[in-house]
């Protein structure tokens, strides 16, 4: 399938390293720390699909404001100053099918980790940086697959590249 070489995220050292060139080149945002009322957010009743990159998805909580709705993922580990890349990249995945799915950009996603919470902008850069990861993930699947190299769902739960891994375990 499309997405296999995102497997290649398994060993952990390549797919890193391609986010973290593609974050030097783009500047990908860090977010700002902001405090967040969740008693308004509401569980993403379904996994979102887009058609066109094969992408697929179910953000944490979704939260309506107004025309916008505004995906939430949320992380139990702690964090320092910055969100992990895999999670930026998940989240902009999350704001990208969102668009897709009801017609309406989020202008933000929110991270939210056990010790703070990020409003990441959905920037065009952060999603042409999102894309760009997914061509370089699928030529390199193209070119060679690389089987997944354990068998522990927990390990799949807990990646930030399970919603665009085609082995991803339940
Ligand atoms: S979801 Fe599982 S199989 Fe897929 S990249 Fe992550 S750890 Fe590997």
């Amino acid at each position: 399938m499309v997405l296999i070489a995102l497997l290649l995220a398994c060993g952990g050292l390549i797919l890193l390293w391609v986010a973290g060139r593609q974050r030097r080149e783009t500047g990908l945002p860090q977010g700002r720390v902001v405090y967040v009322d969740s008693t308004a957010w509401e569980e993403a009743p379904q996994s979102l699909y887009d058609p066109v990159t094969n992408l697929t998805g179910k953000p944490d909580y979704l939260v309506q404001q107004g025309e916008m709705v505004i995906p939430v993922e949320v992380k139990s580990t702690r964090v320092k100053d910055a969100p992990y890349d895999g999670h930026l990249y998940q989240l902009a995945a999350y704001c990208l099918l969102v668009e897709r799915t009801f017609g309406t950009r989020p202008p933000y996603g929110i991270l939210h980790y056990a010790n703070r919470t990020f409003e990441i902008p959905y920037t065009t850069e952060l999603e042409s940086a999102l894309l760009n990861l997914l061509n370089e993930m699928q030529e390199k699947g193209r070119k060679q697959r690389h089987p997944r190299s354990h068998n522990v769902p927990a390990r799949c739960r807990h990646c930030g590249y399970r919603h665009i891994c085609d082995q991803k375990l339940a």
